[in-house]
């Protein structure tokens, strides 16, 4: 018998793979060819053969990502946390966050919490709306905005993570783990196992583990996709990430928008037509990103 299923965890040596058509979890072994040319990783779709009792791993599908930092392929959504307020939208960092969705090919999915908190004060509606706008029609990002307290929008979320492989990402405080929880309901100990081990310190990029929450659902639980670098994004390409700047059509083709006179996207900034300080961000990165290219040559 042949099998298809997902790697969501690896022990030393042996592979949990999840087979949703039997509804599964089972363990498996690598066939020995495949054990030296590629690394099986979470996340990885593979086939399965099973023979009397034992199943064995005898493929490995292509991947549409991979991560080594954190190991795991197939990511197909990150949900970037926010929360309206303790702490602040980290806007710089959700910009980042983003630019490395579109390079790795993974859908951004903008997660607003506390929106239980919004009548605090009369400046979080603005916030609200400068994230429905700039983001979500602008960029055409999903926002989905959630009280993991109210149990407001968490079947919204559970809706944008069908049949999809999830990370979750975001500073710390803005509701990560209180959001997973809801999501996962009765196997949330589990999480809090996992956060344990890691706070002790122990071998943290070990510990991926892929959660599976319905048929062909699972979120990925690692603080791993929180912080990074943009580490392989040359600064000439930043613009193609950036769907607000993208309808502007600027006189020459590899425009920059930063050192050109001539340039539409900077009028359009002008203009109020793209958002002054999304576009400031966009200085601020491309020549982070320009400096280190500088760097790479000395
Ligand atoms: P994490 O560090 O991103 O995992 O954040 P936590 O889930 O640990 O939450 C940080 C703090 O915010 C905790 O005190 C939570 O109780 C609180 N919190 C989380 N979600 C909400 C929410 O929707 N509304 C409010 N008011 N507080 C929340
Ligand atoms: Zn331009």
């Amino acid at each position: 018998m042949k099998y298809t299923g997902t790697v969501i965890q690896i022990l030393s040596n042996i592979v949990i793979v999840d087979i949703s058509s039997i509804n599964e979890k089972i363990k498996a072994t690598i066939k020995g060819n495949i054990k030296n040319k590629s690394n099986i990783l979470v996340g990885d779709i593979v086939e399965v053969e099973k023979s009397y009792d034992t199943y064995i791993i005898s493929k490995v599908c292509d991947r549409k990502n991979y991560f080594i930092r954190p190991p795991v392929a197939n990511i197909d959504n990150l949900i970037i946390c926010v929360s309206l307020i303790d702490p602040k939208p980290d806007y710089l960092l959700l910009d980042k966050q983003i630019i490395f969705c579109l390079k790795k090919g993974i859908t951004p999915i903008i997660c607003l919490n506390k929106v239980d908190r919004v009548n605090d004060k009369e400046e979080l509606k603005t916030e609200v709306e400068y994230l429905k706008n700039v983001y979500g029609k602008e960029n055409d990002i999903k926002v989905i905005l959630t009280s993991a307290k109210e149990n407001i929008g968490i079947d919204e979320l559970k809706e944008v993570l069908k049949a999809k492989i999830s990370a979750f990402s975001g500073n710390s405080g803005v509701g990560k783990s209180s959001l997973t929880s809801k999501i996962m309901g009765d196997t949330n100990i589990e999480i809090g196992e996992i956060s344990k081990k890691n706070k002790r310190g122990k071998n943290t990029t070990k510990d991926v583990k892929l959660y599976s929450i319905d048929s062909n659902t699972y979120i990925l639980d690692t603080p791993g996709f929180s912080s990074y670098e943009l580490y392989d994004i040359e600064y000439k390409e930043l613009r193609k990430y950036y769907n607000d700047f993208l309808k502007f059509k600027c006189i020459y083709e590899d425009c920059t928008h930063v050192n050109e006179k001539e340039c539409v996207v900077k009028q359009a900034v002008l203009q109020n037509k793209i958002d002054s300080e999304r576009y400031e961000r966009y200085k601020y990165i491309y020549l982070e990103l320009f400096e280190k290219d500088k760097r790479k040559y000395k």
